[in-house]
């Protein structure tokens, strides 16, 4: 399976590490060896010291598709969950300067947390669902997926032109304003509306 990201989906996030407005959905991939596994702590690597969180709402494709219509797309997942893109901050900002891929910065071992995910239909409305990342109890980003620039039906359908979809891919969605560092010692919940997503220990 592949963990296919968006970059830059938020306008307020776009804002804050001063990023120019892209006119289409910027992508990466994580490998399937970034996950953190269940129940572990992540582990703040050496080469990084500015690790940020970045709390992204998750998309499970449960059907393999290419070229994928945005109007069909809700047919390509039933489950949506929450995740965090971890990311280094201080190695992405060498790479983006140099005009380099992001993968160290993004793709490393324990990059990609995938919390639980929930039958869309827990959820009232897709166009509006809000999401929340909690560290030590303070809340420090809170969204909808209003405001993502790309919505998630019309991300399946971008992505989709370019990589086959299959079963078991998730999509990242992109980061809301608020990402930051973690430190040893964090705990961090994620909340997609009132169910508890994910709670993660950094050390
Ligand atoms: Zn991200």
């Amino acid at each position: 399976m592949k963990l296919i990201c968006i970059g830059r989906n938020y306008t307020d996030h776009i804002k804050e590490l001063a990023n120019d407005r892209p006119s289409d959905p910027v992508i990466f991939m994580k490998p399937d060896t970034s996950i953190l596994l269940k129940k572990q702590p992540f582990f703040i690597p050496d080469f990084s010291s500015e690790i940020h969180h970045e709390v992204e709402v998750l998309v499970k494709i449960n059907k393999i598709g290419k070229h994928i219509q945005e109007k069909f797309a809700h047919k390509y997942y039933d489950e949506i969950g929450l995740g965090i893109d971890f990311t280094a901050r201080d190695l992405q900002q060498q790479l983006k300067e140099k005009g380099l891929p992001w993968e160290k910065a993004k793709s490393f071992d324990g990059a990609a947390v995938i919390g639980n995910f929930f039958k869309k239909n827990t959820f009232t409305n897709l166009k509006d669902l809000t999401f929340r990342l909690e560290k030590n109890g303070e809340i420090v980003q809170q969204a909808s997926t209003a405001l993502m620039l790309w919505k998630i039906d019309a991300l399946i359908e971008y992505v989709s032109k370019y990589f086959t979809l299959k079963i078991g891919d998730v999509i990242f969605t992109g980061t809301p304003a608020g990402v930051g560092k973690v430190s040893p010692n964090d705990i961090l919940k994620g909340f997609l509306e009132e169910e508890q997503a994910f709670s993660i220990k950094v050390k």
